[in-house]
């Protein structure tokens, strides 16, 4: 074909409600009644061939934790070393593909995972990772085909960004991919980051190692599956589930390892950069690391803030997803005058959120994620009950009987550097602490100072002046920052995401930032009738 297609201008895909009596909430508990019976048997996917090398993982749902949901194989390390090297081949191909034909696999993708996939991918994100139907909904489903659809858009963007050209001289920028592989490593928390780190440089013609995270295995595996389907070719994205040591220890040892792209926590990330410095002279190129990590989000109350508004972004932004997406607020500063009435109201909301086995649609939070979570959180709340820094004002108590359940649970500390107010706990808890009135200034100055990480926040007023003060000394404080909003569910195309600080390399996921990094440009300048005679007429 010798068109030049232009491709569609995305919208995000719509949320789809799950009320009682729609035919999405019939599908989806019938995709969680089939895929919750069966244990799925997921291979290591090289060169287009399934491998099932022998070692494995049994994989559980963290609301039932004896429920064994899938085995999935572990990559050695003589398959990954296949791996590379059927990807650096498969480059050589998929690098010269139309960007038409690369863009139409992901569109189709976007499409097969929104129509006949939804269910089954929002039912195995529902029984794997714990989210309630609405969460998986806005991730699954639709912030992954966001992604997809959006990604290819701001792809044909940056193919359109090209110089000047002068009469007799047409001068080209060629977006070629990065030469070497892209290691891709993922998250347990969202399924669509799952799926963006492999796509989004594969849709530049970039070929991708993907090692999932083993806690999201299943619905990482069913994503894969629609690749496929969609016409991916083998070894473009191989998919190599594995312990972390091994895929590592073979994939940064490769001298063409051209990138990595890593979302989850800061420690992981800053590993991941030493082990490349260390063997920087061994490798073709300068890696490009873009890392998107921890967070400690924080929702900043003025004294004029609108009390209702504020009480809902805290129990949205703190207690959705069980406190484990990466934006989650788990700080926040209150002024004193406020305080009562917002102790008083969380407290009685909190005493009505339902927690439980997502599959029972009326639950708002689930379990956290595995017994490693539910340990490291209970640790906390024992921690906070023995100090006299630190009340509990609601929730605190744990329960691992059936699934990985941890009380959404508010603290309140008379200690601003308090660790309750700079260390990511990454789940249901959430920090207070209550500053005085006339401290509006020193607040600004803790908020800006009181943890490392600069991801996501939030300030609430309805006094302009305030609005404005915080805007000017909080700039760098986050990479997502919002005015009288919840600090999370940032949707792609309309709020890129990634922060600053400890946070990350803050590329924007699902933006033509992010994009920018798989590229590694070529100028070419063409001269019509080039010059014929060396010397320049000032010689004469
Ligand atoms: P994690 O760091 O434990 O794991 C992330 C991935 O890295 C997993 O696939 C894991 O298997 C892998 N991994 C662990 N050690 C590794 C090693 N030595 N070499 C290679 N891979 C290794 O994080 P997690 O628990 O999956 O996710 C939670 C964290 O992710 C939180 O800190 C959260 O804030 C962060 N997060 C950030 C964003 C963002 O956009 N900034 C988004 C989602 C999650």
């Amino acid at each position: 074909m010798s068109a030049i297609g232009n491709i569609p201008v995305p919208i995000n895909e719509p949320i789809l409600s799950y009320a009682p009596g729609t035919p999405e909430r019939t599908a989806l508990q019938a995709a969680i009644k089939e895929l919750g019976s069966t244990v799925t048997d997921i291979p290591v996917v090289v060169n287009g061939l399934e491998h099932r090398p022998g070692k494995t993982i049994n994989i559980t749902s963290p609301q039932r934790h004896r429920h064994q949901l899938a085995t999935v194989h572990q990559a050695p390390a003589a398959l990954l070393q296949d791996a590379i090297d059927g990807a650096t081949e498969a480059q050589k191909d998929w690098e010269h593909w139309a960007f038409a034909d690369r863009a139409a696999v992901f569109m189709k993708a976007a499409d097969l995972l929104c129509g006949p996939w939804r269910a089954r991918m929002n039912a195995a994100t529902l029984l794997g990772q714990g989210k309630t139907p609405h969460q998986a909904e806005i991730d699954a489903a639709c912030e992954l085909a966001d992604f997809l659809r959006f990604n290819v858009h701001y792809a044909e963007r940056l193919l359109h960004e090209q110089p000047i050209s002068v009469p007799g001289v047409w001068n080209r920028l060629d977006y070629r991919p990065l030469e070497g592989f892209i290691y891709a490593i993922t998250p347990f928390n969202f399924t669509a980051i799952g799926g963006n780190l492999p796509t989004a440089p594969a849709i530049l013609g970039n070929v991708a190692l993907w090692k999932p995270s083993t806690t999201a295995v299943l619905s990482n595996w069913l994503f894969y599956q629609i690749l496929q389907e969609a016409g991916l070719p083998p070894g473009v994205i191989q998919f190599v589930p594995g312990e972390s040591a091994t895929v590592s220890d073979v994939l940064i040892a490769d001298s063409r390892l051209a990138g990595i792209h890593f979302t989850g926590s800061t420690p992981v990330f800053h590993q991941l950069w030493k082990r490349v410095a260390d063997r920087l002279d061994q490798y073709r190129g300068y890696p490009r690391l873009v890392g998107e990590t921890g967070g400690k989000n924080f929702i900043l109350a003025h004294a004029s803030a609108d009390v209702d508004a504020l009480i809902t972004a805290l129990l949205r932004g703190a207690f959705e997803y069980q406190g484990q997406k990466c934006s989650a607020a788990s700080r926040c500063y209150i002024p004193r005058s406020l305080w009562p009435r917002v102790e008083e109201q969380l407290r009685a909301e909190m005493a009505m959120i339902k927690m439980g086995d997502p599959a029972d649609f009326s639950v708002f939070v689930g379990a956290v994620i595995d017994q490693r979570a539910y340990n490291r959180l209970e640790q906390v709340l024992i921690a906070a009950k023995a100090d006299p820094r630190v009340r509990i004002v609601a929730g605190g108590k744990c329960d691992a009987r059936e699934g990985w359940f941890v009380e959404p649970t508010l603290l309140e500390t008379t200690d601003p550097q308090h660790q309750i107010m700079s260390v990511e706990f990454f789940g249901p808890i959430l920090s207070a602490y209550v500053y005085e009135d006339n401290q509006w200034d020193e607040v600004l100055t803790l908020v800006d100072s009181g943890s490392p990480y600069a991801l996501t926040g939030a300030i609430f007023a309805q006094d302009r002046r305030a609005v404005v003060e915080a805007d000017k000394r909080l700039r760098h404080a986050a990479g997502n920052y919002y005015v009288n909003d919840k600090c999370t569910g940032a949707v792609v195309g309309q709020q890129p995401f990634g922060g600053g600080r400890a946070s990350g390399t803050n590329d924007k996921a699902g933006s033509i930032l992010n994009l920018c990094r798989w590229v590694s440009a070529r100028t070419i300048k063409e001269t019509g009738n080039p010059a014929k005679d060396w010397r320049y007429p000032y010689l004469g």
